[in-house]
């Protein structure tokens, strides 16, 4: 059953089978051949026995005629073949016993006739002497004759005999000739189909047995040839056979084994194809963020380098921008009393960037730290960034030394890189405001009395030059208050210097709250003090400092327990008019002056420059 699955076998089966009934039928035809060839030969050999049989009887009875014809008649003519004849039968005769060797009883009469045929020619030989020497018609002898009649006879008989005998044989061996053709015929008429019928069988094999699986082969290569990764060959009996099945088997796996190898070379292009894109992600991002740290360096050499606020204002305003150049924001900084966040500046448009806000109003700087809202509703929307929101929000404190300086807002933000930029910029900014902060009470010491907080006289000679050359450049007047604590050194040596210098912060306060925000007030030395103030006219200044006066006398400070006071101050006023023909710079000098007359004159009183264009006193 097993071997029958394979069609090797079962080709080479039927191909063994188609030989060796090839090679039996052609034993056998040879062998029928054969016999019929040995059949015909006895055939020939039985009708070779007969005629010479004949011939025999022939040759003997032709050599009895032709001596009788010359005894007759005494011709010798008769006698021309006689001798012949003879030599024929004797030759013959001899050759009949071994044409019929192998038939004993055809030798037996073989043998006779031979015997019969020598007498019969020691006869006739016999009658020719006699009658060479009796002559022809003497030579007769009736006993002879009588004898010689005889011994044909039973040469006849035993010819007749024979000839029989082989008569009879003949029929045999031609019957058993024609049974050997008849055999040969049967054995190629039935053979031969049978030999076309085994070879028709091993063609159908190859046929049936290798063209049909090849097909359904063919069929499955094809179709995964053309993409279709599920095509397969059948592996079942359908196939035919086992080699086949094998076949299908082999290429199945093959199949499968190319398939994985695809699908691996897919997967190995796929990473590559995924390294390349994050190479090249990487790249970009190189790429950014080596723009951004050249943008963010320039940002922060333009910071560090930056002198006052407004500078600092400038460069934000210039370059945020371009560090974010699709979000729009704003960078908020404390005030001096850290009450509220004042816009230092903003770009891109924001959507809810006020001018100022109050620290509460913002989650990051109640919390201390950033405070991010993408949509409505996922978080708490700060107070100063409240209405539409179309993007994410976010609130991001500035920080440095533990300190909140200020605050950047932001609308958009949502890029890796615009974070970083962000990161960065927050750092920087934060430098600048320390720096800002740093320069600006450096600036402050050195412009700052520290005992009374007012600007000091160096600061004053600044503002005198500003203030002068602003108010010939605007036309508007300039007036210089020149005050003086009367008898301080009294009021020293009488409760002593730490109370001197109470009553000096007092004095200080006081004359600040006396003049409007943009006037300068300054302590010029000592127990003197200057006030230059902008636009004052001569009236204005003049009731001011009149007021200034009446509650300096009236103030009492308290120190160490004690109430101390009254003191009282001497002013020396000088105003400068637009138009006027002197210089602006003289006022300090002149207004000096008035406040030495005004000592002079009594103490505690108010006196206005001598300029004769102003000559009057207040009071
Ligand atoms: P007059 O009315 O003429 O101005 O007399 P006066 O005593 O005020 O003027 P004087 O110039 O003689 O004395 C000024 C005194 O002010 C001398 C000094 O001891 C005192 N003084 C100057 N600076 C300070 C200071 O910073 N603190 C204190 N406690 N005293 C000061
Ligand atoms: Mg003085
Ligand atoms: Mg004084």
């Amino acid at each position: 059953m097993r071997l029958l699955s394979s069609l090797g076998a079962r080709i080479y089966g039927a191909t063994a089978l188609s030989a060796a009934l090839a090679l039996l039928l052609g034993a056998l035809l040879l062998q029928a051949g054969n016999r019929s060839r040995d059949a015909f030969g006895w055939v020939a050999h039985t009708q070779t026995v007969i005629i010479s049989i004949n011939t025999l009887t022939s040759d003997l009875g032709e050599a009895e005629s032709g001596l009788r014809g010359y005894l007759m008649t005494g011709d010798r003519g008769y006698l021309s073949r006689f001798d012949g004849n003879l030599r024929e039968a004797e030759t013959v005769s001899a050759a009949l016993v071994t044409l019929v060797a192998d038939n004993p009883e055809q030798m037996r009469h073989a043998l006779s006739l031979q015997r019969f045929a020598q007498a019969k020619a020691q006869l006739m030989n016999g009658a020719i002497a006699r009658a060479r020497v009796l002559g022809p018609r003497q030579a007769a002898v009736p006993a002879e004759r009588d004898r010689a009649r005889r011994v044909m006879a039973r040469i006849m008989r035993e010819a007749e005999t024979m000839r029989q005998a082989e008569h009879r044989l003949m029929v045999l061996r031609t019957e058993e000739a024609n049974d050997h053709s008849r055999t040969l015929r049967l054995l190629l008429l039935l053979g031969c189909p049978v030999l076309v019928l085994l070879i028709g069988a091993v063609a159908w094999q190859v046929r049936t047995g290798m063209s049909d699986p090849l097909h359904q082969l063919l069929d499955a290569v094809t179709r995964f040839g053309e993409g279709d990764r599920n095509a397969r060959a059948l592996v079942d009996r359908r196939l035919g056979s086992r080699e086949f099945r094998r076949l299908a088997r082999a290429y199945n796996d093959t199949a499968e084994r190319l398939l994985a190898a695809m699908d691996q070379a897919q997967a190995v292009r796929a990473e590559l194809a995924d390294a390349n894109a994050e190479l090249r992600a990487r790249g970009e991002t190189l790429q950014a963020r080596q723009q951004s740290m050249e943008l963010l360096s320039g940002v922060a050499r333009r910071l560090h380098a930056v002198q006052d606020e407004t500078e600092l204002d400038e460069v934000l305003s210039c370059f945020l921008p371009k560090v974010f150049p699709d979000i729009a924001g704003a960078l908020y900084v404390h005030n001096h009393s850290r009450n509220m966040l004042v816009r230092r500046a903003s770009w891109g448009d924001p959507g809810a960037a006020p001018e100022t806000f109050a620290p509460n109003q913002c989650w990051a700087l109640r919390r201390g730290q950033a405070h991010a809202v993408d949509r409505p509703g996922s978080d708490m929307i700060c107070a100063h960034a409240a209405g539409d929101m179309p993007v994410e929000r976010l609130c991001e404190p500035i920080i440095a030394g533990g300190e909140v300086l200020g605050l950047i807002y932001v609308e958009g933000l949502a890029e890796d890189e615009q974070q970083f930029r962000l990161g960065v910029l927050m750092e920087n900014v934060a430098l600048a405001l320390v720096n800002d902060n740093l320069r600006s009470r450096l600036r402050e010491q050195s412009i700052r009395d520290p005992l009374t907080k007012l600007f000091n006289r160096r600061y004053l000679e600044e503002a005198l030059q500003l203030e002068t050359a602003r108010a010939e450049r605007n036309g508007t007047s300039l007036a210089v208050v020149m005050a003086d604590v009367d008898h301080f050194k009294r009021f020293n040596d009488g409760h002593g210097h730490d109370a001197g210098d109470t009553l000096l912060r007092a004095v200080a306060a006081q004359i600040q709250t006396h003049f409007r925000h943009g006037d300068i007030v300054c302590r010029y030395g000592g127990e003197e003090f200057t006030v230059i103030a902008p636009g004052a006219s001569r009236d204005l200044i003049c009731r001011r400092v009149a007021d200034l006066r009446r509650t300096i006398r009236d103030m009492t400070v308290d120190h160490a327990g004690q109430r101390l006071g009254p003191v009282t101050m001497s002013f020396g006023i000088d105003v400068w008019a637009p138009g006027s023909v002197r210089a602006p710079d003289t006022l300090v000098v002149s207004a000096d002056r008035a406040l030495f007359r005004a000592k002079r004159l009594g103490r505690d009183r108010i006196e206005l420059s001598t300029d004769p264009t102003q000559l009057h006193a207040a009071e």
